[in-house]
């Protein structure tokens, strides 16, 4: 028997890559040729082993539901930092403007600043909070 020439036959058919009439040989032959049908067992079975190895990359679809929730969380992040930053540029300015008002006494500017300053500091204290919450859920997501 001329086993060797099937070897590269079993090769190919395993790569998808085998034309019909060479197919139908080599059927012919595994029928009458048990060694060959070990030999191509264990030539299915390394290749589903390989591609076992391979699969671990994340699939289209995969990705496809993951992108949507980074970029939702990337646009939430910018969405506050830019709510963030205009309310601090608008809040200074319109301090900026307050404190530099010739015709405003001193003792009216304190009580009109004290209210403010709390509010500053109310908001400062829930974006603390809020950073550190988001960073805990990171935290859990990667332990699970
Ligand atoms: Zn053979």
């Amino acid at each position: 028997m001329k086993c060797g020439r099937f070897r590269d036959l079993m090769m190919a058919s395993l790569d998808g890559e085998l034309t019909l009439e060479d197919r139908r040989q080599l059927e012919e032959h595994l029928e009458h040729c048990p060694g060959c049908r070990q030999e191509l067992e264990q030539m299915k079975e390394l290749t589903d082993l390989v591609g076992r190895i391979e699969l671990p990359r994340p699939s289209e679809e995969d990705m496809m539901k993951y992108w949507p929730s980074v970029y939702a969380k990337v646009e939430r992040g910018a969405g506050w930092g830019l709510l963030i930053i205009g309310v601090v540029i608008w809040v200074g300015y319109g301090v900026y403007l307050f404190v530099t008002d010739p015709s405003v006494g001193a003792l009216v500017k304190l009580l009109i600043a004290l209210p403010i300053v709390g509010v500053l500091m109310l908001l400062i204290s829930v974006i603390r909070e809020r950073c550190i919450v988001g960073r805990t859920e990171r935290y859990k997501e990667v332990e699970r």
